[in-house]
């Protein structure tokens, strides 16, 4: 069956790992300090705070951070953190998102083509929405109707998957999920979704052959039957 709506993951599927790796983490890292001594009396700050020393009693929150930061932590308290020093960055133009050049044409054409497009990312959903609305062309946070991240549930958990078409009210069988990842793309097939493991070269993502495969949006199109792009 042809999908009504796409569920696509962020790194090594619509933008490149390197962009995390390289620019984004990097960046949460040299600003936290300074970020927590700014927004000391900033109530989102605290409840982040407060959430650390409940997970890691007794340790000075800012070492947990930075532990978890170089440890790449799927963390929820590090990932809000994130968002918000990411948030300020891309504010101050410090900041700008990538995107692979295949991609924007493929969501536009889908969305104008009646599809549903979502996202699912263990970046928190500010951090999604401020990337996807600092692209090269643009705000696009208005062509998904829904954003999800790891307060529902871990990438590779089948019930994510099952939680997240009850939220889209879509059948998990007319759900396309996207990733690079083939763990990931195993869970959400066990919960009944329709899965594509986006294979980009300039990434190094290794085929599983588990799953159908893509080497970008253009292929995931025309083995789908998607909208095309003009
Ligand atoms: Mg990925």
């Amino acid at each position: 069956m042809r999908p009504t709506a796409i569920l696509t993951d962020i790194e090594g599927t619509t933008s490149a790992i390197a962009f995390v790796k390289d620019t984004l983490f990097p960046y949460a890292a040299s600003a936290l300090d300074e970020f927590l001594a700014k927004r000391v009396n900033d109530p989102a700050v605290k409840e982040i705070l407060a959430q650390v020393e409940e997970l890691v009693p007794g340790e000075a929150p800012a070492t947990a951070l930075r532990q978890w930061m170089a440890a790449d932590a799927k963390v929820t308290p590090l990932k809000t953190l994130q968002g918000l020093i990411w948030e300020e960055g891309y504010r101050s133009g410090a900041l700008k998102s990538h995107t692979w050049p295949d991609v924007i044409d493929c969501l536009k054409a889908w969305s104008a083509g009646g599809l549903r497009l979502a996202v699912y990312s263990s970046g928190s959903v500010a951090a999604q929405k401020l990337l996807f609305g600092h692209s090269e062309a643009g705000d696009l946070t208005p062509l998904f109707s829904s954003f999800f991240d790891t307060r529902i549930g871990g990438k590779r958990e089948a019930a994510s998957y099952a939680a997240i078409a009850k939220a889209l009210a879509v059948p998990a069988g007319e759900i396309l999920f996207l990733s690079d990842v083939a763990e990931e793309l195993d869970a959400a097939k066990a919960s009944g979704l329709q899965v594509c493991q986006l294979v980009r070269a300039e990434d190094g993502t290794k085929p599983s052959g588990r799953h159908p495969e893509a080497k970008d949006f253009p292929a995931v199109t025309a083995q789908f039957g998607l909208p095309k792009a003009s």
